[in-house]
């Protein structure tokens, strides 16, 4: 493993959520965190179709105004019977202003009285070392999970109440942050993007 105790990044996202799991798993490697409103006030206008694009344009918008490797994440929800919904469009599913709890009110909504209750998590990570990295990393990793029929759990983010884990059976706001980032999506992609630098680093 690379000796990162000197290594700083900014985070492209605003979301505390995500800021508390990726600290939880990078800071023990020596790897500081910056969120990116220390350097970048305006909102990215997330317009690509998957998960891999957003990633890309949140990664660059930020990298173009800072001297630090930039990470960013773009992740959200898929659910089966809802032909894949919400997708890219997780964060904004019941419309603007955001808000976790009106989207997990439409997604209960949306599934009322449905039987497949089947959904994923999904998270694309991109790492530009730089603002014109020809070599970014990009990695994704799913989380395979059902819809609950109600709201269960105060810990987490965005739609963990309402995401079952099979595994542990509970929903992932029930689970601790280490469960959560041993399991999930996101602690799935960071375990790919770190063996992918450890290997570059070799290189
Ligand atoms: P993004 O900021 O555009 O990537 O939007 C991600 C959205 O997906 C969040 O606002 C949540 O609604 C949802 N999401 C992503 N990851 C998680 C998670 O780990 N738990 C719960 N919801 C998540």
């Amino acid at each position: 493993m690379p000796d990162w105790s000197t290594t700083t990044w900014v985070l492209a996202s605003g979301n505390a959520g995500k800021m508390r799991e990726f600290q939880q798993r990078l800071a023990p490697l020596g790897i500081t965190l910056l969120p990116q409103t220390d350097f970048f006030q305006d909102e990215v206008e997330e317009t690509g179709l998957t998960f891999i694009e957003n990633a890309i344009l949140k990664a660059r918008a930020v990298a173009r105004v800072c001297e630090y490797p930039v990470l960013a994440d773009d992740s959200g929800l898929r659910v089966e019977a809802l032909g894949g919904e919400p997708g890219v469009f997780s964060a904004r599913y019941a419309g603007e202003p955001r808000s976790d709890a009106r989207n997990n009110a439409a997604l209960l909504e949306a599934m009322a009285g449905e039987s497949d209750r089947a959904a994923s998590f999904c998270c694309a990570l991109a790492l530009l070392r730089g603002p014109s990295d020809p070599l970014p990393l990009i990695v994704q990793a799913q989380w395979h999970g059902e819809i609950l029929e109600a709201l269960s759990g105060a810990d987490g983010f965005g739609y963990d109440p309402l995401f079952r884990v099979p595994e542990m059976a509970c929903s992932s706001a029930q689970l601790s942050a280490t469960d959560k980032n041993r399991l999930s999506h996101r602690g799935l992609a960071i375990d790919q993007l770190l063996a992918q630098l450890t290997e570059s680093s070799r290189s």
